[in-house]
């Protein structure tokens, strides 16, 4: 496999947490799910890196 010079970044911003790699989510405690506050917490869709692969 040759080596090809042309570097075009293979990620893109992941558009969850717009390149934070973090989101903040809902956080609901006791049985009725009351609304206690956000949390913010490594992003699913990035795993916290802020970016993921390019399509292209
Ligand atoms: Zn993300």
């Amino acid at each position: 496999m040759a080596a090809r010079k042309t570097a075009k970044p293979q990620v893109k911003q992941c558009p969850t947490c717009k390149g934070t790699g973090e989101v903040s989510r809902p956080v609901r405690v006791g049985r009725k799910r009351r609304y206690a506050g956000e949390q913010s917490g490594i992003c699913l869709g990035c795993l916290g890196s802020g970016e993921i692969p390019a399509d292209d």
